[in-house]
């Protein structure tokens, strides 16, 4: 920071300043005069969520590996932070160097989930540049959006030079190989750069290509602007998942996050095919590390850190096909280390007496199985693959093995839902509540149960089968919340549930076009950012921003999507193709299932990819 402030001061006068202050343990200082890319890691949440991201952590050990690049870390400041910028006129600022994103030569956002748009925005207007990309002069960094929300980069694609469409480790170090290339050589200009760079796979620069719209409102075509311009980008992965970089090290917080732990991924990609997943689709095909890779970095992480708690993540932990050896790995050494293993993504029909145990040995505390529907109809029609008596199972074990708490995940809104698959969610509840019972009285744990179900509200991702559903209106939605709390009369139920406008606004930018760029636009220009967050999020402000920006957002959530329109995300080749998407759909109509992948392969298309398993044909 500059501009002869008294920076104490400032950061006295804010909610955690250690937030801003960085010198953390473990952060990476370079030269600035040695390296050729200075690369600014955005992340558009606060410190504390950021520091827990483990797409973070792996792309700032990628990039800093390469000894022409710096990558540092830049979070959003809290609301009390951004005040006191404005009064000063300080500008946004990279955590490790204390420089304005300004002197940066990449700007790269890491796009979680839709509600952040509005800080990506704000970040970008903090660092002292105009919004759209257009905008922005030649001496203005590059800056880059990518994450899952770029599987459908349109709403904001007015706002980035470029767009990772996949996985970083590879893609990002390739740009800033020809950047710096480019800029040594003489040819550097930010035109010439961009177009060179829309030749590297996985890259979507969304200025070198037109969009037209038909006189209904839907999207005509996508053309590139020049003919060396790829028609469609597809996504990059890293193959070789195995010997891909991963960090031994992690920048340590001075002040407490969300996440203290050590994370573990364990594999990319799912061998489910849930059809309201986009993860699930998207992150195809499953790529998995080995146990001795897995357990030396855990070692290694810890040696580093001295984290007390290891967290093995994936999108479904019980799917790893090495999961005992895994687990026998760790715990010959993290039981009298006192470290605790964490298990936090668990399928119910793969939950079993022996890994209870393995959790037990070092772990209290509830567990979270995810149903998603009420009935087994309905279940089908998601292809969840997971019954009752599954469930049943599960909870039984649960509760034997000494826990009283269960939290179950559920949607509604999903397509064909009626009312009957919504109390079949209070049914299913009450019978986990009767499976304590059922358990004779000293067998049981002691303190009476405790049954948490949460339910999101159905949002039609991109890239799944349900692509083309139209969402349930706010009204809808809001009906089916108040018959399920009709339905529940049981005190050791306790029903939480996301608020339906949020998820209406999430429809909006998930489903939407370059049109929304406007609407975003006069949200971040009145101020609005860190909407995510609940106490910040003003449903009416983006109602107002929909109006003057002249869009109907039921446009984009109560039309189901013609099957031969063309999509906004068409322009993106995430590798699963249309026709397994819309056989899927079919099938969801007709509540047949499709097995795992581990059982068949379906024929995704994610296979052309590369990154084989013995599983893809
Ligand atoms: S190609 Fe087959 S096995 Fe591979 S991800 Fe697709 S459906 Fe699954």
């Amino acid at each position: 920071m500059s501009n002869n402030v008294d920076l104490s001061s400032v950061l006295k006068s804010v909610e955690k300043p250690g937030r801003y202050i960085g010198g953390e343990y473990n952060r990476i200082m370079k030269d600035k005069a040695a390296v050729k890319c200075r690369f600014a890691f955005c992340f558009p949440d606060t410190y504390e969520i950021g520091m827990s991201n483990l797409g973070v952590r792996i792309l700032y050990d990628v990039l800093n590996k390469d000894r022409e690049v710096w990558c540092e870390r830049v979070y959003a400041p809290w609301v009390d932070m951004v005040e006191k910028m404005e009064e000063y006129s300080l500008p946004l600022c990279a955590v490790e160097s204390g420089d304005p994103v300004a002197d940066f030569d990449m700007v790269a956002f890491s796009l979680q989930y839709e509600m952040c748009y509005t800080t990506a925005l704000r970040m970008i207007k903090l660092a002292g540049f105009p919004l759209r990309a257009c905008e922005r002069d030649e001496d203005a960094p590059i800056f880059i959006g990518g994450g899952p929300c770029a599987y459908n980069p349109e709403p904001v694609a007015e706002f980035f030079d470029l767009i990772n469409i996949g996985e970083g480790e590879e893609v990002l170090l390739e740009i800033c190989k020809l950047y710096v290339f480019m800029k040594e050589n003489g040819s550097y200009t930010k035109s010439a750069f961009l177009r060179e760079a829309s030749h590297i796979e996985g890259v979507y620069i969304p200025s070198l290509y037109d969009v037209s719209y038909n006189d209904d409102g839907t999207i005509k075509a996508y053309e590139p602007k020049y003919p060396d311009v790829p028609t469609k980008i597809r996504k990059r992965i890293v193959a070789d998942l195995d010997n891909a970089p991963y960090p031994e090290k992690l920048v340590m917080p001075y002040i407490e996050t969300v996440h203290d732990r050590i994370v573990l991924e364990v594999y990319r990609g799912c061998i489910r095919g849930c059809r309201f997943c986009q993860a699930g689709m998207v992150y195809r095909p499953i790529r998995e590390k080995s146990p001795e890779k897995l357990c030396h970095l855990a070692k290694c992480l810890y040696d580093n850190t001295g984290y007390e708690e290891i967290s093995l993540i994936s999108l479904s932990i019980s799917d790893y096909s090495k999961l005992p050896e895994l687990t026998e790995g760790l715990l010959s050494w993290t039981d009298d280390a006192k470290v605790s293993l964490s298990l936090p993504s668990l399928r119910i029909d793969s939950f079993s007496e022996e890994l209870m145990q393995r959790i037990s040995s070092v772990r209290t505390g509830g567990l979270t199985f995810a149903p998603e529907a009420g009935t087994q109809r309905l279940r089908d029609v998601i292809n969840k693959n997971v019954t009752e008596e599954d469930l049943m199972r599960a909870v039984g074990i649960a509760f034997r093995g000494g826990k009283s708490n269960v939290k179950l995940y559920f949607m509604d809104g999903l397509p064909t839902e009626t009312l009957e698959d919504i109390e079949g969610i209070a049914s299913l509840s009450k019978k986990v509540v009767d499976a304590y019972f059922a358990i004779p009285k000293p067998e049981r744990p002691k303190g009476g149960v405790g049954v948490t179900i949460s339910v999101s509200c159905f949002v039609p991702k991109p890239f799944t089968p349900f692509q083309w559903e139209k969402q349930d209106t706010f009204e809808e939605l809001l009906l089916k919340q108040e018959h399920l709390k009709k339905c529940i009369t049981d005190r050791r139920i306790r029903y939480t549930y996301h608020d339906a406008k949020v998820s209406f606004v999430e429809a909006v930018l998930a489903r939407g076009d370059r049109r929304l760029s406007s609407a975003i636009e006069i949200l971040v220009n009145d101020g609005v950012m860190l909407d995510a967050w609940d106490e910040n999020f003003d449903y009416e402000k983006w109602m107002s921003a929909f109006e003057r920006a002249g869009i109907d957002p039921a446009f984009y959530t109560s039309r189901g999507f013609g099957l031969d329109e063309v999509l906004p995300w068409d322009i993106i080749d995430c590798g699963v193709t249309k026709e397994f998407l819309l056989r899927e759909r079919s099938k969801a109509y007709e509540e047949k299932t499709t097995p795992a992948c581990s059982e068949h392969c379906s024929g995704c298309g994610a296979s052309k990819l590369g990154g084989k398993n013995r599983w893809c044909k």
